[in-house]
């Protein structure tokens, strides 16, 4: 899944991304919404984000309230399609119904076992519309714990597809960070 291993300093996702995961995070009300983050990474370990992959949440229906599981057949199968591209499943998205954006135990537990991956949170905490996001990731070095990844502004310039008119649907895609230059990230064209 990883081939470029490096350290997580940052995190960025155009504004139509940030649009899908809200968007996930409605549909799926009362329960957790999931699925994979699919980007490029530049050389300072900021994660650029420019798709996701909506997976659905394979937990029994009792337990989805605050639990998700996504089929790890569909994460080959991505990874697969990605294999001749410059990008990558660089992390995963899931969403709290009722509480924080903050990694809980079991989350904990499932993200030592993914280092260099981001862990974006979308939480409605106490109703909170839209849900508050945060990224997440653990190192991966002995006792490494959880931290914050810092938000960044995605690259000027790169409009993807039309920008809707979101009804106020923004999933908080203004970041407080630095914008990131284009020129950072490896090109997302397909090798030969
Ligand atoms: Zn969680």
């Amino acid at each position: 899944m990883i081939r470029t291993p490096s350290r997580v300093t940052g995190w960025a996702w155009f504004e139509e991304v940030g649009d899908a995961v809200v968007a996930e995070a409605r549909a799926a009300a009362a329960e957790e919404a999931c699925g994979l983050l699919v980007g490029r990474r530049s050389a300072e370990g900021v994660v650029l984000v420019t798709s996701i992959v909506p997976t659905p949440n394979t937990e029994p229906p009792e337990r989805r309230r605050n639990r998700f599981m996504i089929d790890p057949l569909r994460l080959l199968e991505v990874e697969k399609s990605l294999r001749e591209s410059e990008e990558e499943v660089v992390g995963f998205y899931h969403t709290h119904p009722d509480s924080e954006p903050v990694p809980s135990p079991v989350d904990r537990r499932f993200m030592e076992l993914w280092p260099h991956t981001v862990w974006v949170i979308a939480g409605f905490t106490r109703g909170s519309e839209p849900p508050r996001i945060r990224a997440w990731c653990r190192d991966p070095e002995p006792g490494g714990s959880v931290r914050e990844i810092p938000r960044a502004d995605p690259p000027t310039g790169h409009v993807r597809g039309a920008r809707r008119d979101s009804g106020g649907v923004t999933g908080g895609a203004k970041g407080p960070g630095r914008v990131l230059n284009e020129a950072e990230f490896p090109s997302g064209k397909r090798k030969k």
